[in-house]
């Protein structure tokens, strides 16, 4: 049970135009509220409510400070405890002025690094994984790793552990059942359901651990397939987008023979665009080349911009393509909006959702806000998540990761030589325990501390 309340500075020492002293615990607001002078009585505000008015040392009564108080009341906080965010004017002088008086005057001390996430963890607030990410997030420096942090700090990869675990316990139990009534017929079933997940439990880890190994996001971005028929304005739009003319726009179809890369930032969210080829069935043979290499693009993409023109009925390539791309993540770009809409787009609006479908004028350069906004919208909400989006970021995950796949994978062969499944069932239970520790469920307390003493004080 945690009984201090502790203060520090939360904003980096020394930037932006406000600095902010977090205090967290029990205390909190009545421990601010000694060295406080508003109209308001914080003592009794509600919770998420911010109060003008000035530090004031109450020995010798002098105005230290001209500040904003903002209370937050547990467990509607970061740390799950009372909070009080005080905001005062930039400068190292005025905001250790104002630490200093709160540790003088009330009972609260300096808070070690990184001991308000670390208590948002003990508090059931966040999970381990959640945390780590939060350290990610004090760190990174770039856009790309900020939107990864981000990701990881939503719960995505504790989720899919937490899945996978799930699935381990449902083995655990039904091993547990056939010890009990280990009737033959129901070993030798079981012998085959405990290969088969673990199995499936130790193909999900290697979906993640691949992901680690690749730095997949990190390093190349979401990667973004733009499809379509030759001449609806693939290349115009990979250009648009870029705002370079690295790709070759011309009237003739079928000129961009090869996969064009562009690296773009799009709303904070990285891509790796690949312009394809049209996509279809063709005689000429440089151009199957192109038709190859787009349909692998298109298989590896972890998104798909696909692009009508509306000035055009639909074709039987369409038709196919759009059978492709039934169930991926997809945004249908009816493109070439300035021109008469010939299309019909009831057929478009038939096969995908509306919000996936955005109407475009390339040449004029509309529509491409819409876009962008659909593409955050996506990748926010998880949706783009199904390609191996889930991020594993750090040593302690991959090793922990590895040790569990060599747990699950001596359940498999131990089961494979008959070894009795109560012993089999160790090591499912230990594949269990090893998961548990990657999102901070069974840690050790030296664990604990030798994590959350990596943040920065006033995390
Ligand atoms: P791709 O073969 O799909 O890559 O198509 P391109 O980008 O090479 O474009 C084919 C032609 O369509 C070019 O002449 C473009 O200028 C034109 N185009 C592209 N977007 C638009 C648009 O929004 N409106 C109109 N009117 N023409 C467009
Ligand atoms: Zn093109």
């Amino acid at each position: 049970m945690i009984q201090d309340t502790i203060a520090a500075i939360s904003t980096a020492v020394g930037e932006g135009g406000i600095a902010i002293i977090r205090v967290s615990g029990p205390d909190a607001v009545t421990e601010s509220a000694k060295i406080f002078r508003s109209k308001s009585d914080i003592g009794t505000a509600a919770s998420h409510t911010v109060h003008y008015g000035h530090i004031v040392d109450p020995v010798s009564g002098e105005t230290v400070e001209e500040i904003l108080l903002t209370i937050m009341r547990g467990p509607r906080s970061f740390t799950a405890e009372d909070v009080v965010e005080v905001s005062t004017h930039g400068g190292v002088v005025a905001v250790k002025r104002v630490l200093e008086l709160l540790l003088r005057t009330g009972n609260v001390r300096i808070a070690e690094p990184g001991e308000f996430t670390k208590r948002a963890f003990l508090n059931g607030r966040i999970d381990l994984t959640q945390a780590e990410a939060v350290i990610d997030l004090i760190r990174s420096k770039s856009d790309r790793a900020f939107s990864i942090a981000m990701k990881q700090s939503e719960g995505m990869l504790s989720k899919k552990v937490k899945a996978l675990r799930h699935g381990l316990i449902e083995l655990l139990a039904h091993i547990e059942v056939n010890i009990d009534y280990p009737e033959h017929d129901v070993a030798s079933m079981t012998s085959a359901y405990i290969r088969e997940r673990c199995g499936e439990a130790c193909d999900e880890i290697n979906r993640l651990l691949k992901t680690a190994a690749e730095g997949k996001i990190l390093r190349e971005g979401i990667v973004t397939a733009i499809v379509g028929r030759p001449n609806v304005g693939k290349s115009s739009l990979l250009n648009a987008l870029v705002q370079e003319n690295k790709a070759i726009v011309t009237d003739i179809p079928g000129t961009t023979r090869d996969v064009i890369e562009e690296y773009i930032t799009l709303g904070g969210i990285p891509l790796r665009l690949l312009d394809t080829a049209g996509i279809r069935e063709t005689a000429d043979v440089v151009e199957r080349i192109g038709v190859e290499r787009s349909r692998t693009a298109l298989e590896e993409a972890d998104l798909i911009l696909f692009v009508l023109n509306v000035n055009e009925p639909l074709h039987q390539d369409d038709l196919l393509l759009m059978e492709q791309l039934r169930g991926r993540p997809v945004v249908v770009l009816l493109n070439k909006t300035d021109l008469p809409t010939v299309l019909d787009t009831s057929a478009v609006e038939a096969l995908f959702p509306a919000d996936a479908i955005v109407k475009l004028s390339v040449l004029h350069e509309h529509g491409l806000e819409e876009l962008e906004g659909v593409i955050s919208r996506m990748f926010f909400s998880g949706e783009l998540e199904s390609a191996d989006m889930t991020y594993v970021s750090n040593v302690r995950h991959i090793t922990l990761l590895g040790l569990a796949k060599q747990s699950l994978t001596d359940a498999m062969e131990s089961t494979d030589i008959g070894i009795p499944i109560d012993i089999v069932q160790i090591d499912v239970r230990t594949a269990w325990e090893q998961l548990g520790e990657l999102i901070g469920d069974s840690v050790a307390d030296s664990l604990i501390d030798q994590i959350f003493s990596q943040f920065c004080l006033g995390k």
